[in-house]
């Protein structure tokens, strides 16, 4: 119940701030203002998440502050990856929309006051960093178990592929890492561009990162019981 009230509760709160926006739009100028800063959200999101994502799964632990729940829940998942798929949506989305509740609400109440496109992009970009939960656990699932409309946007290279994401999940877990379009993969691991991140954080803390070395067994990925 609380899963669902914080959902639907973000959900709400995004949807009236891209609502505001729309609200706003004018002029054929307006429209393609919105429409370009929603897209320029839903490729900039592609790449937010694969940040994100190499962050949690190369650093810190469950006892980091404000981040161990989704470190834990992270390298959890490398161990289980079909436990996403057996979560009903609330249950599995919840998790990232109750900390992004504030920046929702801040958006909000920012958006009124600055341009059309920053209106209508901040929204779009949180709802879709959001919603790259649940891209990612239908990303884990068989396109029999899955609506039509999601595999056609799989298949269309819209949202995150199964293949593309399985692709991830081989230790160790160095590549990959973008959830909702799969876009920015190719050019950030073809460029090594973590890599080269990896060496500016040792530089900066000595901190390695934990692709660099093959999982723990404790970490290494479990056979789905019943299989
Ligand atoms: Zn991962
Ligand atoms: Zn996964």
């Amino acid at each position: 119940m609380e899963h669902r009230l914080v959902t639907y509760g973000c959900l709400s709160i995004l949807g009236a701030s891209i609502a505001g926006a729309a609200a706003d739009i004018h002029s054929p100028g307006d429209v393609a203002t919105v429409l370009g800063a929603t897209f320029a959200a839903y490729v900039l999101s592609d790449l937010g998440t694969a940040v994100y994502h190499w962050a949690v799964d190369n650093y810190g632990d469950g006892n980091t502050p404000v981040f161990g729940r989704q470190i834990a829940a992270f390298q959890g998942h490398h161990q289980r990856p079909w436990t996403i798929t057996q979560r009903e949506f609330c249950n599995n989305v919840h998790q990232v929309f109750q900390p992004a509740l504030a920046p929702a609400a801040a958006i909000f109440a920012l958006g009124p006051f600055v341009p059309l496109g920053l209106h209508a992009f901040m929204p779009s970009f949180l709802l879709l960093v959001c919603m790259s939960q649940q891209f990612h656990a239908w990303s884990h699932m068989k396109k029999s178990e899955l609506p039509e409309v999601v595999v056609a946007l799989q298949d269309a290279g819209v949202l995150i592929g199964r293949k593309q994401h399985g692709a991830h999940h081989k230790p160790n877990f160095e590549g990959n890492y973008s959830i909702v379009s799969g876009w920015w993969n190719p050019l950030l691991d073809n460029t090594q561009f973590f890599r080269w991140l990896e060496h500016r954080v040792v530089d900066a803390t000595g901190v390695e990162p934990r692709c660099w070395y093959a999982p723990d067994h404790e970490w290494a990925e479990q056979v789905q019981p019943g299989q």
